[in-house]
C-alpha cells in the first residue's frame, strides 16, 4: 500500500465517516497550493469552504499567531485580556455596527444569532413567551447542530437528527411574497445567507436582498445575515449584502474570520440588540480568546485596506469571463456567484461533481462537489492570475474528456 492508502484505510477505520473526502493526503500547504504525502502539488480551489481567503500559511497570521502562542493563548471570560477590546471595537469598526458576540464555529455564531433574536423579541419587541418565529429560507446551510439541522431542508443534513427545534418558518429562497405571507407578530428575525454557499452558490434575485431589508424593517422583524462564507473579501466587497447596498440587523462572521489558523466567529449588532445579554445568559469557553482574537485582528487589518475584496472582485470578473465562455461549450449547465466565487452545474453526461472533482485532483487541481452535479470554486484570494488560469485549463481539459 502506498502511504496515501494507508494513511486513507486507518482514517476510514478510526473515524466516523461523516465526510466523503477525496483520496488526497495533505502534508504542508503555502499559498494556494497543497503537497500531499507523496510530494505531488496540487492547487486549492476550495480554500478551506472561504476559511482561507488569505491563503495558506499567510506570513502575516502566522507571525500574529506565532508572537501569541508565547504571550496568553487561553484566559476564558472569567478575565479580560489585552487583545479583546481591540478585536471586538475593530470588528464592530469593519462591519459599521457597535458591539460584538464572540464565538468559535460557524454554527455556535448562528446559535447565538437565534438566541439574540429571541431574547430581542421577547424583551424589545414584547412577543409572548414561547411564541417567537425566526423565518429562513429554502436550501440553507447555516451549521450542524441540532436546532440549526431542525430547519434544514435538505435530508441527509436532518433525517434520524429529531425531535426538532421548533419556532421557525422555511420560505423559498428568492421569494419576498411568501416571506412577506409568512411574517406575523411573533415573527422575530430573518435568517439568511446572502448568497447560498453549499446549496451551490445560488444568487437570490436581484433586489431580493433590499426586498427583505425593506420588510423586515416595516415590520419590525430583525435581518439576520449569515455571511460566514459569503462575507470577508470572498465576493469582492467585504460583505455580500454591500451589493445590494444592504445592511443588516445582525452578522454572523466566521471561517475566514480565523485566516485558516484557528476556529474565531462572531455575531456583530448593535447595542440595541446585542445589549440584550447579562452575565450568565450565554457564553463560551474558548470564545474571544487571547490567539484567537490575535489572528483575527491581522485578518481585520488586512480586509481594512480593501485589497483583498479588490482583488477578489478582478480575479473574479476574470473567473467568471472565462466561466460564461466555458458555459457556452456545452460540458456546463449554468454558471453562479460572484467574486472569487462560482458554482458549475456539469452537464451530467459528463460526469457527476463527484467524478469531475476526482479528475481534477488527477490533474492537480483541487474542488468540492455539492448536490450532485455541481461543482464549488472558491479559490483563495491571494491566488495568482497564471495560477487561476491554470486551474481553469485544467477544468476545459476535464470537461473535454
Ligand atoms: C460553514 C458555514 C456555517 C457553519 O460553520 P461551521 O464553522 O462549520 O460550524 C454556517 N453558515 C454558513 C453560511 C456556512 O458556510
Amino acid at each position: 500500500m502506498s502511504t496515501t492508502e494507508s494513511a486513507i484505510a486507518s482514517a476510514e477505520a478510526h473515524s466516523a465517516h461523516n465526510y466523503h473526502p477525496l483520496p488526497i493526503v495533505v502534508a504542508s500547504a503555502d499559498g494556494a497550493w497543497m503537497t500531499d504525502v507523496e510530494g505531488r502539488r496540487y492547487l486549492d480551489m476550495l480554500a478551506g469552504y472561504s476559511a482561507l481567503n488569505f491563503g495558506h500559511a499567510n506570513r502575516r497570521l502566522i507571525d500574529a499567531a506565532k508572537a501569541q502562542l508565547e504571550r496568553v493563548t487561553l484566559t476564558s471570560r472569567a478575565f479580560h485580556h489585552d487583545r479583546f477590546a481591540d478585536f471586538c471595537t475593530r470588528l464592530a469598526e469593519l462591519c459599521g455596527m457597535e458591539m460584538v458576540l464572540p464565538m468559535n464555529t460557524g454554527a455556535e455564531a448562528v446559535e447565538t444569532a437565534v438566541k439574540t433574536a429571541r431574547k430581542w423579541g421577547y424583551q424589545v419587541k414584547g412577543v409572548p413567551d414561547g411564541m417567537a418565529k425566526i423565518i429562513v429560507a429554502a436550501n440553507n446551510f447555516h451549521g450542524r447542530t441540532t436546532t440549526i439541522v431542525s430547519f434544514s431542508t435538505d435530508a441527509e443534513a436532518r433525517a434520524d437528527f429529531g425531535p426538532y427545534t421548533p419556532g421557525f418558518e422555511i420560505v423559498p429562497f428568492g421569494d419576498l411574497t411568501a416571506m412577506d405571507a409568512a411574517m406575523t407578530e411573533n415573527t422575530v428575525a430573518v435568517l439568511l445567507e446572502p448568497i447560498q454557499g453549499e446549496a451551490g452558490v445560488l444568487m437570490p434575485p436581484a433586489g431580493y436582498l433590499a426586498g427583505v431589508r425593506e420588510l423586515t424593517r416595516q415590520r419590525n422583524v430583525l435581518f439576520i445575515a449569515d455571511e460566514i462564507q459569503s462575507g470577508l473579501g470572498r465576493t469582492g466587497k467585504t460583505f455580500a449584502c454591500e451589493h445590494e447596498g444592504v445592511v443588516p440587523d445582525m452578522y454572523v462572521l466566521g471561517k475566514a474570520l480565523g485566516g485558516g489558523v484557528v476556529p474565531v466567529s462572531a455575531v456583530v449588532s448593535s447595542a440595541g440588540i446585542l445589549g440584550v445579554y447579562r452575565p450568565g445568559e450565554h457564553g463560551s469557553t474558548f470564545g474571544g480568546n487571547p490567539l484567537a482574537c490575535a489572528v483575527a485582528l491581522e485578518v481585520i487589518a488586512m480586509l481594512r485596506t480593501g485589497e483583498f475584496q479588490q482583488r477578489a472582485a478582478e480575479l473574479g470578473d476574470h473567473l467568471h469571463h472565462e466561466l460564461g465562455v466555458l458555459a457556452g461549450g456545452g460540458a456546463v449547465e449554468t454558471v453562479r456567484g460572484r467574486g472569487l466565487w462560482a458554482g458549475l452545474d456539469i452537464v451530467p453526461s459528463h460526469g457527476t461533481g463527484r467524478e469531475i472533482s476526482e479528475r481534477l485532483m488527477d490533474r492537480g487541481v483541487l474542488v468540492k462537489d455539492t448536490h450532485g452535479s455541481t461543482i464549488r470554486l472558491a479559490p483563495p484570494l491571494v491566488i495568482s492570475k497564471e495560477d487561476l488560469d491554470w486551474g481553469l485549463d485544467q477544468l476545459r481539459a476535464v470537461l473535454a474528456d
